[in-house]
């Protein structure tokens, strides 16, 4: 790879899941897993005659969204319609928003800060606009040779926030850093639930620096938009060095074979003819109703952060990484104010929890795990019930299952062993393999630790360290002093 920088853009879409209907209709937004093409109406099958009515809350939820991205609230916005032929939208047009004499969409400019390195980075924000959601396609396997395509209407119509970015990144990890921060920005404002299966979905702009650029298309994830980005850039880089020249189109990520492939060549804005939608009246946003939603925002993502590091005496990079989202910080917090001890309690998740969620690649919130079950298991290692190696044993299990700790140690027979009895029986085994290091604890003092270790090798970590110790010195006592 030679020094040539990629220059990033993004196009995201978020699904306002947390409003009750659709955005012009009164169908449920909670279509996942309904049977196809059941959740629908006139209104968002657009069939002549139908009349769309803006749904209030997702006007105050995409002002919410601007005053938390620091962008500019338009005093008056209306909505656009943007016509193609397509069949994700059996009307021939979106209803979206559009900045065209003298109106603006519903919110301009702003910005949100990374933490990349040591110093956060600024990506600016373009606009911020509401928009419907087409259809859902639906493909057998991969979209280029899907036989044919399915049409589910049950999502068209769903409220989608578009936050359009300045091409200010420049790496598939800033791409990715972005897309986490954002999603958590608009869970903590409680406009949409992250996790849910595509309800947050972006096109990436990418080029290499001097180039022409490609965008790819409906990326499902931000795991996935990382993946994109890299091969994207790979490919554009291998091209050039080839001297070929990348052409300006639209490209598919693929998530099953990880490669973009290419859909189309470009449309051109002039290409979709928009105009003001004339069934639905200019929105006019007053100042009072900005201040009291202004006043009504919840803690952010940022400030969260800094108060875990004031309050709870957390290093900045966890503080960080926990408010990254924000099923994670909540968990975090509940568990903290019932075990009590907030710094342990960040130790287990930022080690051993994560590493479990990143092993099977879910959030905290598709699992069973509860904080209450997570502190107990704490107060278990802190009360010396169990021992921290128990402890990091059992927890893939709670993650896995959402048992309480004391259920599974009880199955798996992981209780400590406290009976006297029985750690001298394996004292005994231990002493009579090692009889070399028996002879060096013998002398040195220190070489009693390895017996000690080798006794609780052999109750895999449930012997009770204390008695272990006290049970090992005894017996080497004993040992020095064969007529006594
Ligand atoms: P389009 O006509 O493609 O919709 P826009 O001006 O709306 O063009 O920009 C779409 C996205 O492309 C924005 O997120 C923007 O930051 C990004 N973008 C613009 N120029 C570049 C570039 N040279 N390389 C990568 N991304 C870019
Ligand atoms: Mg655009
Ligand atoms: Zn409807």
């Amino acid at each position: 790879m030679d020094s040539r920088k990629a220059v990033i853009g993004i196009e995201v879409h978020c699904q306002l899941t947390k409003l009750k209907t659709k955005l012009f209709c009164g169908c449920s937004s909670n279509y996942r897993g309904n049977e196809p093409n059941t959740n629908v109406c006139e209104v968002c099958l657009g069939q002549p005659g139908s009349l769309p009515k803006p749904n209030r809350r997702a006007v105050e939820l995409a002002v919410m969204a601007g005053l938390a991205l620091n962008s500019k609230i338009s005093e008056k916005t209306s909505f656009y319609r943007k016509n193609y032929f397509y069949v994700d939208m059996s009307k021939n047009f979106q209803i979206s928003m559009y900045e065209a004499g003298g109106i603006s969409t519903i919110c301009e400019g702003g910005y949100l800060d990374i933490n990349v390195g040591p110093k956060p980075k600024r990506i600016r924000i373009t606009r911020i606009q509401l928009e419907e959601d087409p259809a859902r396609l639906v493909h057998i396997g991969p979209i280029d040779l899907s036989p044919y395509t399915l049409v589910d209407y049950n999502r068209a119509g769903m409220a989608l926030l578009e936050v359009v970015t300045e091409p200010d990144m420049s790496s598939p990890r800033e791409a990715r850093l972005f897309l986490q921060k954002l999603r958590s920005i608009m869970e903590h404002i409680g406009a949409f639930d992250g996790s849910l299966e595509g309800a947050m979905r972006c096109d990436a702009n990418i080029s290499i620096e001097g180039g022409t650029r490609v965008e790819i298309k409906n990326i499902s994830s931000f795991k996935e938009v990382e993946k994109a980005l890299n091969f994207e850039i790979s490919r554009q880089q291998s091209m050039m060095d080839k001297g070929e020249r990348v052409v300006r189109e639209t490209r598919h990520w693929d998530e099953i074979r990880k490669v973009t492939i290419s859909l189309r060549e470009k449309e051109e804005e002039h290409d979709y003819r928009y105009f003001p939608e004339p069934d639905i009246v200019p929105l006019s946003i007053s100042g009072e109703l900005v201040s009291r939603l202004r006043r009504g925002l919840p803690e952010l993502p940022d400030a969260r952060a800094e108060r875990f590091i004031k309050d709870y005496g957390l290093p900045r990079y966890d503080a960080q990484v926990l408010t990254s989202d924000k099923t994670l910080a909540d968990f975090f917090e509940e568990s903290a104010r019932i075990f009590g001890d907030p710094k342990t309690v960040s130790n287990w998740v930022m080690g051993d929890l994560l590493g479990q969620l990143n092993e099977r690649g879910i959030g905290i919130g598709e699992t069973g795990l509860q904080p209450r079950a997570f502190a107990e298991m704490l107060s278990m290692v802190k009360s010396g019930e169990i021992s921290g190696k128990i402890g990091k044993i059992i927890l893939p299990e709670l993650v896995a299952t959402g048992k309480g700790p004391r259920a599974i140690v009880q199955e798996r027979g992981l209780s400590k062993i406290g009976d006297r009895d029985e750690i001298a029986r394996v004292v005994d085994e231990v002493f009579k393999e090692q009889p070399k290091a028996v002879e060096d604890a013998m002398r040195d003092e220190k070489a009693a630790h390895f017996l000690v270790g080798q006794v609780m090798k052999k109750t895999r970590g449930k012997g009770d360290p204390q008695l272990v110790n006290e049970i090992v010195r005894d017996r080497l006592q004993r040992e020095r002093q064969p007529n006594g």
